[in-house]
C-alpha cells in the first residue's frame, strides 16, 4: 500500500491499515507462523512534512531456540515515522547536525518527492524488531541432546559425554 500523504493536508486523519507479510520475504527461519500485521494510527501535518503514529500488533510462532518447539508470541509495539519532502533534505539534515547536541538521538526521516510514501515496507522494517530474539519455551528448558537429538524436557536419553572418558585417559598418562 501507498501511504497518501495528502489526505492529512488540511487536517489529521486516522488510519487503519492490515498487512499479510510472508515469512519468506521477512527471512527469519527461526519464524514458523505469522498472523496478519495490524496497523492503527493517526497521520498529520508537521514542519516540514507528516508525522505518522499508531500501534502495530501481530502474532505468530517462533521456534524455542534449545528444543525448536513451537513458541507463540503477541506483540504490540507504539510506532511513528516522520515524512519531509526530499527537496529539503539538504537543508534539513544541516540543521541537525547544527543541533545535534539538543536533540535526543537521531530522527529518522523518511524523504518523499511526491506525496506517496510505500507503506509496507515501513511496516516489514518494524515487524522486524519486533520478532522476538532466541525465544525460549520456558526459561529452564534443557534443549536437545547434541548426540541424539531426544528433547531433554520430556525424555531421559543414555547418551554419556564421550570427552569424559577421553579427559581421565589423558590425567593417567600425564601422571
Ligand atoms: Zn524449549
Ligand atoms: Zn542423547
Amino acid at each position: 500500500m501507498n501511504l497518501n500523504l495528502e489526505q492529512a493536508f488540511d487536517e489529521p486523519v486516522d488510519l487503519s491499515h492490515d498487512l499479510e507479510l510472508s515469512r519468506e520475504s521477512l527471512a527469519r527461519p527461526e519464524l514458523t507462523g505469522l498472523q496478519p500485521i495490524s496497523f492503527r494510527g493517526r497521520l498529520q501535518r508537521s514542519d516540514p512534512g507528516f508525522v505518522l503514529t499508531g500501534q502495530m500488533s501481530f502474532s505468530g510462532l517462533v521456534e524455542c531456540a534449545r528444543c525448536l518447539t513451537d513458541v507463540p508470541f503477541t506483540r504490540t509495539a507504539d510506532v511513528s515515522w516522520t515524512f519531509a519532502p526530499s527537496h529539503r533534505q539538504r537543508e534539513l539534515e544541516g540543521e541537525e547536525l547544527e543541533e545535534r547536541e539538543l536533540l535526543e538521538g537521531d530522527i529518522d526521516i523518511t524523504w518523499y518527492d511526491d506525496l506517496q510514501v510505500p507503506f509496507d515496507p515501513l511496516i516489514e522494517e518494524q515487524v522486524q524488531l519486533e520478532i522476538p530474539m532466541k525465544p525460549l519455551c520456558r526459561p529452564d528448558c534443557k534443549g536437545l541432546c547434541p548426540s541424539c537429538g531426544a528433547d531433554r524436557n520430556t525424555t531421559t536419553c543414555s547418551c554419556v559425554k564421550p570427552s569424559d572418558e577421553r579427559w581421565d585417559a589423558l590425567k593417567t598418562l600425564t601422571r
